[in-house]
């Protein structure tokens, strides 16, 4: 916890650009866009992984796209988004922190 940079990011010691916050999540540019617009969407609670998660912990996950889907055009996500979570080794999670990705603002590859 004390080396999570989504954590870190939360408490303001990492500068990040945030375009959304509540008391429960934030929604963050990411700092190496893999499409045109490219967000992180991290609940403030630390959790390194989404099988670790309690009830409470998905049921948020649920919220977060609900508002995801409500800011589409806000966020800039015109025509549609992709969301991903990378969850272990294989899927290649590099924070680990649960949180989701959001891409779009082009047409991504299929
Ligand atoms: P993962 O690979 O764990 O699914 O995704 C982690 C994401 O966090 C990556 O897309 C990476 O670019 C992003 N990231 C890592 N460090 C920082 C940071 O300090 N600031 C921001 N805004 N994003 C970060
Ligand atoms: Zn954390």
């Amino acid at each position: 916890m004390e080396d999570c940079v989504f954590c870190k990011i939360r408490m303001g010691e990492i500068p990040s650009t945030i375009l959304y916050k509540d008391n429960d999540f934030m929604i963050i540019k990411d700092i190496n866009p893999q499409a045109k617009v490219h967000l992180i969407a991290i609940p403030y609670s630390h959790v390194p992984y989404i099988d670790m998660m309690t009830e409470e912990g998905t049921t948020l996950l649920g919220k977060i796209l609900g508002k995801i889907s409500h800011m589409q055009q806000d966020l800039g996500l015109t025509n549609g988004y992709r969301i991903v979570i990378n969850q272990g080794e294989d899927a290649g999670q590099t924070v680990n922190h649960v949180h989701i990705h959001i891409l779009g603002g082009e047409k991504l590859p299929e």
